[in-house]
């Protein structure tokens, strides 16, 4: 039992990230986790082991499909699963580990086990309960299903499951054409199962720029995933190990169903608050399942402010982190901000997806005018040296001012190109302002300038 300024409740990137600078703040912070080690969702089932397989991976795509091209001869790599898997926990340990280091490092106290605030100014865990002046809900999310799916995690599986399956199925049915459903897709696809995934929509990635949903739909087919799309998933059923995964087809209502050694259910995620006991204490929830909050994340009890998946918004790790940087900055008194409109979300398969502000569906719908600049990487050196000269950069900007308003890569290190148009809307640059900023040749970089230069002028190798 001890006296804290704040608790944390979960020890995810919205957590953790939020004790620490609590700390550095020089407040008296402890984290509560039920887990067994920290880093949530993210670090342990989530956005860590996840690019670990990605990664793997892709390696293997490169060694069987790119490096005889490149005169690199000879057998290609045979896949030892059970190492692969080695692989995956040490990457997962040494980030989990890396956290309980800063913890210490901070000053941080660790309170291990699941935590309820059976009072305002109290945090439950075990038989102990301690004060606190602040307590930040920072409980994450869990998969959500539908109706007429039992999880088993072993023939039909959440992406936690689908992380540490005993073998590489022949064949696998992903539920969802999400995020999660397309990464995972791609890795078993690439590990030589039959992939085939069916969405209710008619598009892949819902809320994309149209545009390069389309483009990376095609871009999947050709890597061999299937796609069904406007299907309803009705049941599925389970026999002898072997899934049988029923769906309608929206447009005409026919009844037909696939077979799978594994069905990943993709669905999306929902909030997750089971045993904070929040009614107790006055915190009330949206009809979604989130902790409601105000625009400086403290929730209808004095002293109770909540963050990342629990609360609304894109439920990603670095959405999390920037509210668990601010929610401390508003506990320290001083003064916290996300800025909601500049927020990057990315697909990690290859070639990458990545995007950030307005789509040009968006646009559209609000009446603005806007202009678009695009280059293909075709036009990239680079990517054509690495063979990724699929995809292009979509650069959208304000018809008159010329502002950035969006931006949506598919193509070579989208994730990590998608920042310096983050940084320039931060700093309400034009792309004008791009266009005009050197960039080193030969870099997929360079791509980003040329569609800024297709907002102005006209790009140079188009
Ligand atoms: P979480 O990470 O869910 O952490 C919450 C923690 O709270 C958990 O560890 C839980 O054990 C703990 N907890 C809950 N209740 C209690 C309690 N009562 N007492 C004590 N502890 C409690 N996002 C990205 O940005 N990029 C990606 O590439 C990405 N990939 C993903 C891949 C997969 C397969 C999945 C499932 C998710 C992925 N995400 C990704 C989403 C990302 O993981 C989440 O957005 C992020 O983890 C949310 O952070 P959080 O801190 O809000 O919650």
């Amino acid at each position: 039992m001890a006296d804290y300024d704040v608790i944390v409740i979960g020890g995810g990137p919205g957590g953790y990230v939020c004790a620490i600078r609590c700390a550095q703040l020089g407040l008296k912070t402890a984290c509560v986790e039920g887990r067994e080690s920290l880093g949530g969702t993210c670090l342990n089932v989530g956005c860590i082991p996840s690019k670990a397989l990605l990664h793997a991976t892709h390696e293997l795509h490169e060694a069987e499909h790119n490096f005889a091209k490149m005169g690199l001869k000879g057998k290609s790599p045979s896949v030892d699963w059970k190492q692969m898997l080695t692989y995956k926990q040490e990457v997962i340990d040494g980030n989990t580990k890396g956290i309980e280091f800063l913890f210490k490092k901070n000053k941080i106290d660790w309170i291990k086990g699941w935590g309820s605030i059976p009072e305002a100014g109290k945090v439950k865990v075990g038989d102990d309960v301690h004060n606190a002046k602040s307590i930040v809900i920072a409980t994450g999310s869990e998969p959500s299903s539908l109706p007429g799916i039992e999880i088993d995690e072993k023939t039909v599986v959440t992406s936690t499951g689908a992380l540490s399956l005993n073998k590489i199925p022949k064949s696998m049915v992903v539920i969802g054409a999400g995020v999660i459903g397309l990464e995972m897709g791609s890795v078993y696809a690439r590990l030589g199962a039959d992939v085939t995934v069916v969405e209710y929509l008619d598009a892949i990635t819902p809320g994309m720029d149209g545009e390069v949903s389309k483009n990376f739909q095609k871009i999947l087919t050709k890597q061999g995933l299937k796609f069904v799309m406007g299907a309803a998933v009705q049941s599925v059923d389970v026999k002898n190990g072997k899934a049988t995964v029923n769906y309608q087809l929206r447009k005409d209502e026919s009844n037909a169903s696939i077979e799978a050694e594994t069905v990943l259910v993709a669905t999306g995620r929902k909030p997750y608050t089971d045993g904070l006991g929040l009614e107790g204490v006055g915190v009330e929830m949206l009809p979604r399942g989130q902790v409601k909050t105000d625009a400086h994340w403290q929730t209808t009890a004095k002293g109770i402010y909540a963050i990342g998946d629990a609360v609304t918004g894109p439920m990603l790790a670095h959405k999390a982190e920037d509210e668990g940087m601010a929610v401390a900055e508003v506990i320290a008194g001083k003064h916290g901000h996300v800025n909601y409109e500049v927020i990057p979300s990315v697909i990690y398969t290859s070639p990458e997806v990545a995007s950030v502000g307005q789509t040009e569906e968006a646009l559209k719908q609000d009446g603005r005018a806007y202009k678009v600049g695009k280059f293909s990487f075709m036009g990239n050196g680079r990517a054509k040296a690495v063979f990724q000269s699929d995809g292009f950069v979509k650069l959208i900007a304000d018809k008159e001012t010329d502002r950035i308003l969006g931006c949506h890569i598919i193509g070579p290190g989208a994730g990590d190109l998608i920042h310096e148009i983050c940084v320039a809307m931060e700093f309400g640059a034009s792309a004008q302002d791009v266009a005009l900023t050197c960039h080193a040749h030969p870099t997929f970089s360079e791509a980003v300038r040329e569609a800024a230069l297709a907002c102005g002028d006209g790009a140079i190798h188009a």
